[in-house]
């Protein structure tokens, strides 16, 4: 199955990708974790990706989808991927049809994430990420049960270094300009289902992941 994440920075993507993953037992697959493991690690890859991330903006297309196509071709992801954080453009969205169609897939549910701007930047400058194994916290909705510390595995925590305000407000801006138009793009498809995550209407990620996960074995 072929699942993506679509959403401005912030909705939780990751968070239920995570659980996700998790339950239809296939991959997650976050480019934006791929680019900033390549930037921790100093390569090629990531000192291109860097000067993108750093001021908001997307990493190129044609980078973006080469590295998409690699990942999808290795052995785990034969049964299938959630994409979190691809596409981000119509150019990636028809790219990775024309990618699935070699192999007789295509996407089969997009998860399109919403959540008002207000609690966007709220939860973005309160996200921490385990060092180590990558769990997501957010310091007010999910703190971690002993103060800079993973309840997973024991390692230090850390922010983004775009989740501040003035990153995430570009971020937000890139979003509008060059990803929500995939909204109509898989709208039209007829494969999309959308949600909100919002403490104002109490519905946090892994309430949105359950209905998910609800809708998905409906429609088997
Ligand atoms: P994320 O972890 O999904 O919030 O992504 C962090 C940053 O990585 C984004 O703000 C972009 O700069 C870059 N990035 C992640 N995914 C993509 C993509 N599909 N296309 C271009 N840039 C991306």
């Amino acid at each position: 199955m072929i699942v993506i994440m679509l959403g401005a920075p912030g909705t939780g993507k990751g968070t239920i990708a995570e659980i996700l993953s998790k339950k239809l037992e296939i991959p997650q697959v976050s480019t934006g974790d791929i680019f900033r493991k390549n930037i921790s690690e100093k390569t090629e890859l990531g000192k291109l990706a860097e000067s993108y991330i750093s001021n908001g903006k997307l990493v190129p297309d044609d980078v973006t989808v080469k590295l998409v196509e690699d990942r999808l071709e290795k052995d785990d992801a034969i049964n299938g991927v959630i994409l979190d954080g691809f596409p981000r453009t119509v150019a990636q969205a028809e790219a990775l049809d024309e990618i699935l169609k070699k192999t007789n897939k295509k996407v089969d549910v997009t998860i399109n994430l919403t959540t008002p701007e207000e609690e966007i930047i709220e939860r973005v400058v309160n996200r921490r990420i385990c060092s180590k194994c990558k769990k997501i916290y957010n310091l007010v909705l999910n703190p971690p049960k002993e103060n800079g510390i993973c309840d997973n595995c024991g390692a230090k925590l850390e922010a983004r270094a775009d989740d501040n305000e003035e990153t995430i407000k570009s971020r937000l801006k890139t979003y509008f300009e060059q990803t929500s138009p995939l909204v109509d793009y898989y709208n039209k498809k007829g494969n999309l289902y959308s949600a909100t995550v919002s403490q104002s209407i109490n519905k946090m990620g892994p309430d949105v992941a359950n209905d998910i996960i609800t809708y998905l074995e409906e429609e088997k």
